[in-house]
């Protein structure tokens, strides 16, 4: 067994790496240090998806598609990915990769798939600097050529201190951003305090998912354990219950319906839910991706590229937003807050200032350097609609349908 001061090592190490890398996502340090591989999965989806387009350009164009998979499949084409582009073996397999434990090697492995990407990322942005847009590095770097495995730090520290190439947009952001941040970490903050965890990740994450009854898996595994074993201690001290601590927290519970509701999304690339909640917390309207009313989502395309436009989903699709304002079962909308998976586009952007929506509370802003997200965060900041970002305090919400059987049976009968 690994002391905790080596898994600390390792920790700063990837630390440093994530800053490198810009993650803009939550970090959750005691699931990494536990070995939680739904901790470690944003990442690598981030890593390998979202940090450099030329890379995510080459992985698609050799059909190593990343997105819209469960935990499994992704996993299993992350190794593909290691294994066909890179030549890397980890130093663990798939089916530990995906268990708890190991910590140490996973954040080691997670290590060096960063200093990869890193080193790709800059002989193809090398190669094909005219023919790439990178939103995600376009600074100038220092002699790309001498990237080693094991120092990449200095290597990236210009690109680091640097970063002001966002300002014009994170000013934006700023000035529409809520009180209350706490990141210590100086790196976050220069991008405007946008943490985002990839919403393909997190979609990843919870496709086993949804809300309502949580579980804080160790928590419940001991509670379970101690009921069975002291069922009859626990009845006497009935008395004394108290209530529950880890019952979901408003923004927690409105975010979730948000996912919850995406899973209806027959969109096979993306699935986006919005929740509207008025100022009583109150659902008001909720909503997911989909083709029109009455429009055969079996007849209209799905695809996100075709020559014709016509023969992409675009021109069909209404947004999560859309029909969230749209479903509503109030009058109106006015100076209610929108939980919504993805930050909107401009469009959505439009029908909610002009719904008269008052805040925007999203979780992934992973298509940030987008025109249509920049020309979004002008219109929000205009109309003076607060936009912030959802940052989860867990990774996933199970519901479990069986929970209702074995769990809670005397408050049930007392509620
Ligand atoms: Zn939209």
């Amino acid at each position: 067994m690994l002391s905790t001061g080596d898994v600390q090592g390792y920790l700063r190490k990837l630390e440093a790496l994530l800053r490198v890398i810009k993650y803009p996502g939550y970090i959750d340090y005691n699931g990494l240090s536990k070995g939680d591989p739904s901790a470690f999965l944003p990442i690598l989806s981030f890593t390998l998806t979202s940090f450099s387009p030329p890379f995510a350009e080459q992985l698609m164009a050799a059909g190593l598609e990343l997105t819209g998979k469960t935990d499994l499949r992704f996993t299993e084409t992350v190794y593909k990915v290691l294994r066909d582009i890179f030549q890397y073996k980890p130093m663990l397999t798939k089916q530990q990769f995906l268990q708890w434990g190991f910590s140490q090697r996973k954040i080691s492995v997670i290590c060096d798939i960063i200093n990869l990407v890193l080193q790709k990322h800059s002989q193809l942005k090398k190669v094909s600097k005219k023919s790439f847009v990178i939103h995600h590095m376009e600074n100038p770097m220092t002699s790309p050529t001498n990237s080693s495995h094991t120092e990449p730090f200095s290597l990236y520290n210009g690109t680091c201190a640097s970063r002001e190439v966002y300002s014009p947009d994170s000013s934006s952001n700023d000035a529409a951003e809520l009180p209350g941040k706490e990141d210590k970490d100086n790196s976050l903050h220069d991008v405007g305090e946008v943490v985002t965890i990839s919403r393909e990740s997190w979609e990843n994450l919870i496709s086993r998912v949804l809300l309502l009854e949580t579980k804080f898996e160790q928590r419940n595994t001991q509670e379970d354990c101690k009921r069975a074993t002291d069922g009859i201690q626990s009845v006497a001290n009935f008395g004394k219950t108290k209530k529950r601590e880890d019952y979901l927290e408003w923004p927690e519970y409105f975010m979730a319906v948000a996912f919850l509701s995406a899973q209806r999304s027959k969109d096979p690339n993306s699935q986006v839910g919005a929740c509207i909640v008025n100022q009583e917390n109150k659902i008001v309207g909720i909503g997911y991706n989909g083709m029109p009313n009455g429009c055969n989502d079996d007849l209209l395309p799905w695809s996100r590229s075709a020559d014709d436009q016509l023969d992409t989903k675009y021109p069909y699709v209404c947004h999560a937003e859309l029909n969230a304002i749209m479903n509503k079962n109030s009058a109106d909308v006015k100076d209610c807050t929108m939980y919504v998976a993805l930050f909107p586009c401009n469009e959505c952007a439009k029908l909610i200032i002009q719904a008269g929506l008052k805040e925007v509370v999203y979780l992934s802003d992973k298509y940030h350097d987008t025109p249509e997200m920049t020309a979004s965060r002008r219109l929000l900041s205009m109309a003076k609609i607060k936009y912030r970002q959802f940052k989860p305090k867990r990774t996933e919400i199970v519901i479990d349908f069986n929970s209702i059987n074995y769990s809670g049976m005397l408050n049930c009968a007392t509620k």
